[in-house]
């Protein structure tokens, strides 16, 4: 058995990302881990229960053996043993993101040598967590293009808190890892504002749709309401915007006591920055690529670059977990408004 790598959880940004991270690239590479200080500087600290989440669906892919998987843990150890290909059902409940838990445990399913479906179910969204449409448009598509075929499917929608959504993702792995360089966003082929509403008056979605018609310019047609069912209220708005190689999702979420106008003009300044800046990777793209890349430049020739904005705190704690991991060059070429990132064999 390979020796454990050491994870600092409190290193750089200090987040759940270098717990899934390191779990993801646990399973990759077959090293057996453990990471410390777990949160450390997050109130309250150590595991919640939606990492918690990603952590024993990590093990169930990897049939790993797991030490100090509960709420509220510093330390945990996990040592994968063998990634098979398979079907998996994940019931997250109504703590995490599926979206989280499903980028946690794909990586792995890219580089077997046999096709899988993960289903999941809980939340499809939530705050602070790719929404579902996110991972449909914009990250699977482009992680596709690596090699593998990926698709996912929503089959009924998953607020915060309540939960209860559920998707199905089709995984077929790549024989050979290609390159992805995403250096320009093409022309603007599409755009939509979709107003999502549960359980809830539907005026809300119409109130955000229109606000984000108004201040974009783009007119009502861009607009569409969308009622769905879900088991609790919930209402996220989404602003598409589909370039020739890149689309973009920015979500704004309804809260209780924040004002319908107020979620649209926050989503539409997201939005407005991610076009001024001209960039096709926006910010939480920047940091959900580098995984991918990596395991496509550490597999061979694979790999990749791309053009953001400036890197966050986030995309830099995430370069050094996977350098921790793969033996793969990432450079930053630091260019004011704008970073470029390469990940493996500069092309
Ligand atoms: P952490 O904060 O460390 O738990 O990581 C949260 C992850 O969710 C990061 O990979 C973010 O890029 C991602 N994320 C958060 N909000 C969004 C959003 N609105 N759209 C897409 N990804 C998001």
């Amino acid at each position: 058995m390979a020796d454990h790598l050491l994870i600092d959880g409190s290193f750089g940004e200090g987040g759940g990302q270098i717990i899934r991270s390191s779990l993801a690239l646990s399973l990759i590479t077959g090293r057996p881990i453990t990471i410390e200080n777990i949160r450390a500087r997050r109130s309250p600290p150590g595991l919640r229960r939606q990492h918690l989440t990603a952590v024993l669906a990590a093990a169930e892919v990897g049939r790993a053996a797991v030490e100090g998987a509960e709420v509220g843990a510093s330390r945990l150890t996990f040592e994968p043993g063998e990634v098979r290909p398979g079907e998996y059902d994940f019931r997250i409940g109504t703590a995490g993101s599926t979206t989280l838990v499903l980028q946690t445990v794909l990586p792995a399913l890219l580089q077997l040598g046999g096709p899988s479906v993960v289903r999941l179910e809980g939340g499809t969204h939530n705050p602070f967590a790719p929404p579902f449409e996110f991972l449909q448009r914009t990250y699977l598509p482009l992680v596709s293009r690596l090699g593998p075929s990926i698709r996912a499917e929503l089959h009924r929608h998953g607020f915060y808190p309540a939960g209860g959504g559920r998707f199905t993702v089709y995984v077929q792995p790549a024989s050979e890892f290609g390159r992805l360089d995403l250096l320009e966003r093409g022309r603007l082929q599409d755009r939509r504002i979709r107003g999502l509403i549960a359980n809830l008056p539907r005026h809300i979605a119409e109130r955000e749709c229109h606000t984000i018609a108004e201040r974009s310019g783009w007119g009502e047609k861009c607009c569409s309401i969308e009622e769905v069912e879900a088991d609790g209220p919930g209402n996220a708005v989404l602003i598409e915007m589909e370039h020739e190689h890149v689309t973009e999702v920015v979500v704004g979420f309804g809260q209780k006591g924040v004002r319908a106008e107020t979620v649209a003009s926050r989503a539409w300044r997201e939005a407005r920055t991610y076009l001024d800046a001209g960039v096709p990777v926006g910010e939480h793209l920047a940091d959900q690529l580098l995984l991918p890349l990596g395991l496509a430049a550490w597999r061979g020739e694979g790999g990749g670059s791309y053009l953001t904005g400036p890197l966050t705190e986030h995309a830099r704690t995430h370069i050094e977990v996977l350098k921790t991991f793969l033996d793969v060059p990432i450079r930053v070429e630091d260019r004011g408004a704008q970073s470029a990132v390469h990940v493996g064999r500069e092309a």
